[in-house]
């Protein structure tokens, strides 16, 4: 499982980060990607809040008003999932109060990302309905979306300069046929025995 960042989102939140002295908090909206195990951040949002230079406590009042101010624009609350907050200069972890913090969330599920300013992160999903489980050390990735004209440039570039090569197939027991053109085979006890015709 992994957590996708878009470059825009990822320099957004880079950018906040780093003009930031202090702990800060900011929330993201989350969608799971299809067919597979991984979630987008799709969008960001840092909301009016108080933090120290050691902690960022999501103040209940706070997040009401962020959360009334999303419902006016017509967002949907369920994707606000995914909780993301500072340690400045410092290690990347969840503190005790961090903890609290994210079981102070309403929801089923909550992804949380603590970074810094050295690029580091750690995140985790928690999952509490029908009971509390946390997957810790998941993968935070930038999404790179595929671009169509790299795409046809590699293809063509991949055409022209990688060859597939016929793999040899060998054998330890003689009793197995080989394949036409093999002639050599490995044996655990002997090491190879004989020459391949597809390496002169
Ligand atoms: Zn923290």
């Amino acid at each position: 499982m992994k957590i996708f960042f878009p470059p825009d989102v990822k320099r957004k939140l880079d950018a906040i980060i780093q003009v930031c002295d202090i702990e800060v908090s900011l929330l993201g909206k989350v969608k799971k990607l299809p067919r597979r195990p991984d979630f987008v951040v799709t969008g960001l949002e840092l909301f009016r809040q108080e933090c120290s230079e050691v902690s960022t406590e999501l103040d209940s009042e706070a997040l009401g008003r962020f959360f009334s101010e999303l419902l006016a624009r017509g967002e949907s609350l369920e994707d606000w999932r995914c909780w993301i907050h500072s340690h400045v200069d410092s290690q990347v972890f969840f503190s005790r109060i961090d903890e609290r913090t994210i079981n102070s969330f309403l929801g089923d599920w909550l992804i949380s990302i603590c970074v810094n300013r050295r690029g580091d992160s750690a995140c985790r999903l928690d999952i509490f309905s029908p009971v509390h489980v946390t997957c810790h050390d998941v993968e935070v990735a930038v999404l790179l979306e595929p671009d169509a004209a790299l795409l046809e440039q590699a293809k063509a570039e991949v055409a022209d300069k990688v060859r597939k090569k016929p793999f040899p197939i060998f054998f330890d027991d003689d009793s197995v046929p080989l394949l036409p053109g093999y002639r050599r085979y490995w044996s655990w006890e002997e090491g190879l025995e004989e020459e391949s015709d597809y390496e002169a």
